[in-house]
């Protein structure tokens, strides 16, 4: 048994992984502030005398004796992240110090969460590990973009200069239960308005393109990282290389929801990336990892979870 701490493990992905952690017979500590986690992402797991679950801010120290931290804290869609822009970068920046601290202290191996959104607006399509992206320092994506290739530059830099352990994967979109359904993000956005048969909003003509992985794969992926090889830092793309428009996307959640919402169009946010496509040829290589779950099969299990909460 190992004793893990997930930061931001009241959040949509959080809760995954500290479930995930638990059936493995694993001793979690769930650290949260709650600002757009929730503590009923975790509640099925408060019976059990393995896992805690902690308020704490981690722009804050924190000590506990750990084998393993998985650093996941920090609000994750545009509007929250813009809701308090200066937090964000407090939030990636302090947060990864506190944990890459805490690590240091009790020897433990530390995992970060980046996004794919280090490689901004991306020239170079599919964004590989090598690629170092295309980022605004002054927009308003720049609080979660450069605070995040802020962490990265931390984690290296404790990896070199400290020696620790280090793990960095970077995420592309995600989604599955336990999204929040108000976060703006696009899908949970758009199941959430097909189920109540209300306008689709899709921002600018709908052309931009994503690639969404079903959050079990993610799981998947983040846990075999932290099994590396310690001489492997990454980082590495985890995410699904199906890329497909937003109209596109829209038009399936019509079909799966027999909706009778229709199409309408509203301003793109600056900044917003035109495409995005992981290279995954490292984490295939790597951690022998591949997505499993087709955009069908994740969608019917995320609109079954909509309907239940709605
Ligand atoms: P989420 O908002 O559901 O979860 C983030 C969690 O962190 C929440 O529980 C929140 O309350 C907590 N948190 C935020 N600030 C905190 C702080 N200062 N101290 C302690 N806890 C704090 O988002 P998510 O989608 O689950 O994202 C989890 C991580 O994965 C984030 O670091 C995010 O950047 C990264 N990520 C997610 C995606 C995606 O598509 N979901 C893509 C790329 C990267
Ligand atoms: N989007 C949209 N309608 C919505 C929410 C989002 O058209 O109601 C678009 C958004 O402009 C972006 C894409 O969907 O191009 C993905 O947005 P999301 O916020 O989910 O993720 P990110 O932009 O961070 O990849």
């Amino acid at each position: 048994m190992k004793r893990i701490l997930v930061t931001g493990g009241a959040g949509f992905i959080g809760s995954h992984l500290c479930t995930r952690l638990i059936n493995e017979g694993h001793s979690v500590i769930c650290l949260d502030n709650f600002f757009t986690g929730n503590r009923s992402n975790v509640w099925h797991l408060m019976p059990n005398p393995h896992f805690e679950l902690v308020r704490h801010d981690v722009i804050n120290p924190y000590i506990a004796e750990v084998d393993e931290i998985y650093n996941l804290a920090c609000p994750a869609s545009p509007i929250h992240y813009q809701h308090d822009a200066v937090k964000t970068v407090k939030t990636s920046v302090m947060g990864a110090i506190n944990m890459l601290t805490l690590a240091r202290q009790v020897g433990a191996k530390v995992l970060q969460a980046s996004t794919s959104e280090v490689y901004g607006d991306p020239i170079v399509h599919p964004q590989t590990e090598v690629y170092w992206g295309n980022v605004n320092t002054i927009g308003i994506r720049s609080c979660y973009d450069e605070g995040k290739r802020c962490a990265e530059t931390l984690f290296m830099d404790y990896y070199r200069q400290k020696r620790l352990i280090i793990k960095i994967i970077r995420i592309f979109n995600t989604y599955g239960p336990n999204m929040s359904m108000n976060d703006g993000r696009v899908i949970s956005n758009f199941i959430v308005q097909a189920l109540k048969n209300e306008d689709i909003t899709l921002y600018g003509d709908g052309s931009q393109t994503r690639s969404f992985q079903y959050v079990d794969d993610l799981i998947e992926g983040m846990v075999r990282m932290m099994n590396t090889d310690d001489k492997f830092t990454g980082p590495v793309n985890i995410g699904n290389p199906n890329e497909f428009t937003i109209k596109q996307l829209a038009e399936r959640i019509i079909e799966l929801t027999g909706s009778k919402s229709r199409f309408i169009y509203k301003p793109l946010p600056s900044d917003d990336p035109r495409q995005r496509q992981p290279d995954i040829s490292l984490a295939k290589e790597k951690l022998h990892w591949q997505p499993r779950v087709q955009l069908e099969e994740g969608l019917l299990s995320t609109i079954d979870y909509f309907k239940k909460i709605i």
